[in-house]
């Protein structure tokens, strides 16, 4: 048995990532602010956790936070 404490987020470089990819997470965005995707964030910042990996950032048009979780897909055999 593990007893798994509170995980603090790892900052992860998003910069790092192929300029494609940033391109796709930077553009496909949901504002609960606004309620309306695909607005665009500025300012991301990569967050990783245990299997969670996420990006945070502001909203274009409003300036709210958003998120954008990454599906990490398994390959099946
Ligand atoms: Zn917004």
């Amino acid at each position: 048995m593990v007893s798994e404490t509170e995980a603090t987020p790892v900052l992860k470089d998003f910069f790092a990532r192929p300029a494609e990819e940033q391109q796709d997470f930077l553009q496909q965005t949901w504002c609960n602010q606004c309620m309306e995707m695909d607005l665009g964030m500025k300012n991301p910042q990569e967050y990783e956790v245990g299997e969670r990996t996420w990006i945070e950032g502001d909203c274009v048009k409003c300036g709210a936070k958003i998120i954008t979780e990454i599906v990490v897909e398994d390959d099946e055999e």
